[in-house]
């Protein structure tokens, strides 16, 4: 992979601490000798992100609030003032109200919810690759997002997030349309369960967490890192015919009838 990431230039969004998978994914893209650009989502994370950046091949450290136009455009601009192209861009984001996350689905959805998940988790994919699509490198680029299992099957407590994810599959092929033909491509990740912030908010993982180690083909939890081994590989010309693709990422959890 080495060889093929190195001194290209990513895009990253949503590292919120060191467990975040944005994380990983930086890692493993700067340990193969990628140049990062880095969003976070509002001031009170930007010293933090600026910390782990110092680790990395970072070219800059962006405000990039995805619920927000204005956060958005200020985004664009300061990329633009890079004047660099993108060979990839990252979205890990994603957020639903925290009682959104527990309890019965059809008691705990409501229309404020179902739309903050959606804005937040589906919609920030469309409108980061509709505001980046003009700076990413014809024929040498890929997006990528993460999602999880819950889109396809109803999990305790996944709730609203889940019908989010499906949202956001379904945006991977659209998009994966949409920019073929300049030779980008776009695939998701759907990664199993691992504690993270995002993770922490939804009632249960612990066990989720424990049935995925026991139900995996692998017998274990995945790594951040092992998302930032798939990540690169997807970001790479290593996958240049995958597009338009959900590739799990979970031990084999998804593919087990146990
Ligand atoms: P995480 O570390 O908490 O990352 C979630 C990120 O979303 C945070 O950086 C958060 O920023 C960001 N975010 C939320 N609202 C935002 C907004 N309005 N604008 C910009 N950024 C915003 O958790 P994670 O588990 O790594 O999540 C990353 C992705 O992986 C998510 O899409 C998640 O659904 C997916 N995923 C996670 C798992 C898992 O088990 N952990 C499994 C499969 C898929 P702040 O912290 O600054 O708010």
């Amino acid at each position: 992979m080495q060889h093929d990431v190195q001194n290209k230039i990513y895009l990253i969004t949503g590292i919120a601490s060191e467990r975040s998978i944005a994380y990983g994914i930086a890692e493993v893209l700067s340990h193969y000798g990628a140049k990062l650009i880095l969003t976070y989502q509002n001031e009170r994370f930007r010293e933090r992100v600026e910390t782990y950046g110092h680790q990395w091949n970072t070219l800059a450290t962006i405000e990039c609030d995805v619920q927000n136009e204005a956060s958005l455009a200020e985004c664009i601009r300061a990329v633009e003032s890079l004047e660099c192209k993108l060979n990839g861009i990252v979205h890990s984001i994603a957020y639903a109200d925290p009682e959104q996350l527990q309890g019965r689905f059809l008691d705990a959805i409501t229309r404020d919810g179902f739309l903050k998940a959606h804005d937040i988790s589906a919609y920030s994919f469309c409108a980061l690759l509709k505001a980046f699509e003009s700076f990413l490198v014809p024929n040498e680029s890929a997006a990528l997002t993460l999602t999880y299992l819950g889109s396809q099957r109803a999990l305790p407590s996944y709730n609203v997030m889940g019908l989010a994810k499906a949202s956001l599959e379904a945006a991977v092929r659209y998009t994966a349309a949409n920019l073929g033909p300049s030779g980008i491509r776009v695939n998701a990740i759907s990664a199993g369960p691992i504690k993270t912030l995002a993770a922490s908010g939804i009632k249960g993982i612990k066990s989720m967490m424990e049935q995925a180690q026991e139900r995996s083909f692998l017998g274990r939890n995945i790594t951040t890192r092992e998302i930032g081994e798939t990540a690169a590989f997807l970001l790479s010309n290593y996958s240049s015919a995958i597009t338009g693709q959900i590739i799990y990422a979970d031990g084999g959890y998804s593919a087990s009838a146990l």
